[in-house]
């Protein structure tokens, strides 16, 4: 008898390291689908104390979406196969394809965060009740949750044990090679044009200032790897280079691709051991893999405490904190408009490319929880529309770690005048995003991050009067920001 399977495919648009795939291939006929539910993609309320709404997903990642879409469809059909794009909610469409082509069993990814299993559940349930099984397989993370020295669900809740024990008693998998495909099932409905998969949302162009212009798909995922690993040879120093805030590859920008599963990290860490073994083994080759080993460590922190993570009070449970709800004081953070030039040039990074670092992002998220001590939740959703890489658990995830209501005891709020002092010590980025500093970072970069401590008359010449060619220091930051002269 002729069996026949569906892959759907969620946060893995690749045909590399991708072990669902590799299960589905073994039946004899594949229909591979993408389903776009409207719920991810629209209007959420944020439940929970001080309940709040906000737009899911913006332009940025709508753009990137659609790109690792019709990538994965293009790489599909070099393969024999094609995919299927659906909008609706999961458990719907899903059980009317499977009945369509007469599947006996559907493979997808397991996912950690709430609304995923849950979501994961609904289809398992409605396929059941026609007799069709549905098989889930875990892809996303460097290390498989049943090679962990502990079950995920009793992992230590802070990193560097977790980590330690993971580097001593662990191994990554090898990446899986690409299957044969099947041929698609007789009754496939026909592919037809991709459909504008966001619906409403319009998709951002790329900004020209950006460091690198994200393009979704696993073939540019590859390519990156190629060009940042290879070609550039930049593991020789980005341990050294990763804290940096302007340009293409200070970092190793692999973040959106991994986010949206065009890039298996265990790819990746394949990749180090072959550039270890052919070129150099350093603190940097390490360091790349400490730094995907954090992204690990979120996953699985998610599955262990649930919706936890996503309330105000956290994983630790605190109500100690008296978050304020003031809206103007939000939207000043949200525009790039709060007066202090490092958080504004990441805000405005953020809003016009889908991205920025992740030292720009712990400044900017520093100074809304721990400074403002505005409800950090509202930052986080925030976040969630405008990131080209978001992904639920690394960005609630760091949000509530910086907020000191996630995975660590210790306070993590940053002194932001310093860290910018530290961290764009020539005022580069500040001027790139503050173009209306840059005339003062010209006179002294101190005087680009710092504008009220500017002497009047240098302030004069430069053309830059605060409150009119740029903001004085909002209300509510405290001593440090007062006093201009
Ligand atoms: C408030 C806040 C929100 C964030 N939201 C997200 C998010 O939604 N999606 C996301 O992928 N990252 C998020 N990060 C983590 C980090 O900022 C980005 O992963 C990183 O900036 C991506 O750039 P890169 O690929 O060049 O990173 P690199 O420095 O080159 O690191 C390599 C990879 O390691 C992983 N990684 C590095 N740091 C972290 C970290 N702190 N947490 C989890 N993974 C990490 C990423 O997958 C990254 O691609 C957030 C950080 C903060 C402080």
């Amino acid at each position: 008898m002729t069996s026949t399977a569906i892959v759907r495919f969620r946060r893995d648009l690749r045909l590399h390291d991708n072990p669902t795939l590799v299960a589905a291939s073994e039946a004899d006929r594949l229909l591979p689908v993408y389903v776009v539910d409207p719920r991810r993609v629209g209007e959420r309320e944020y439940g929970g104390p001080d309940s709040f709404r906000y737009q899911r997903t913006g332009g940025h990642r709508a753009r990137f979406l659609r790109e690792s879409l019709s990538d994965l469809r293009e790489r599909l059909r070099e393969h024999g196969s094609d995919l299927l794009v659906r909008r609706g909610r999961p458990a719907d469409v899903l059980p009317e394809l499977a009945a369509a082509v007469d599947a006996d069993v559907l493979h997808e990814q397991a996912l950690p965060t709430t609304e995923e299993r849950e979501t994961g559940a609904a289809v398992g349930d409605a396929l059941a009740a026609r007799g069709i099984a549905r098989r889930t397989h875990w892809t996303h993370t460097l290390h498989h949750p049943d090679d962990l020295p502990v079950h995920p669900t009793v992992v230590d809740d802070t990193f560097t044990p977790f980590r330690e024990r993971v580097e001593a008693e662990c191994t990554v998998r090898d990446p899986v090679a690409v299957p044969d495909l099947p041929s698609l099932p007789v009754g496939t409905p026909a592919a037809g044009e991709l459909p504008d998969p966001l619906g409403s949302v319009p998709a951002e162009p790329p900004d020209e200032r950006a460091g690198l212009p994200f393009r979704g798909g696993e073939t540019r995922a590859l390519d990156r790897v190629e060009e940042y690993v290879w070609a550039g040879d930049h593991l020789r120093e980005y341990r050294e280079t990763r804290n940096g805030l302007v340009g293409a590859d200070y970092s190793a920008k692999f973040s959106p691709w991994l986010a949206a599963g065009c890039l298996s990290p265990r790819y990746v860490a394949s990749e180090v051991a072959r550039y270890e073994a052919e070129r150099v083994a350093n603190d940097s080759t390490y360091w790349l893999l400490f730094e995907l080993r954090w992204r690990d460590f979120f996953q699985f922190q998610f599955l262990k405490h649930g919706g936890q993570q996503f309330r105000r009070e956290g994983i630790r449970s605190r109500t100690d904190i008296d978050w304020r709800w003031d809206e103007t004081a939000f939207r000043r953070w949200a525009d790039g408009e709060t007066g202090v030039p490092f958080v504004d040039a990441a805000m405005r990074e953020l809003a016009a490319t889908g991205y920025t670092s992740n030292r720009a992002r712990q400044n900017a998220a520093s100074l809304l929880a721990n400074d403002l001590r505005l409800d950090w939740r509202r930052g986080a959703a925030h976040f969630e529309r405008l990131l080209v890489d978001y992904d639920p658990a690394s960005n609630y995830g760091n949000w509530a770690y910086i907020a000191g209501v996630g995975n660590d005891s210790r306070d993590r709020a940053f002194d932001v005048l310093s860290q910018g002092e530290r961290y764009d010590t020539d005022s580069a980025f500040v001027a790139r995003w503050c173009p209306e500093l840059a005339p003062l970072a010209a006179v002294d970069p101190a005087f680009a991050r710092e504008p009220w401590a500017a002497p009047r008359d240098v302030r004069v010449e430069a053309g830059v009067e605060l409150g009119l060619d740029y903001p004085r220091p909002m209300p509510g930051l405290g001593d440090r920001y007062d006093g201009i002269p």
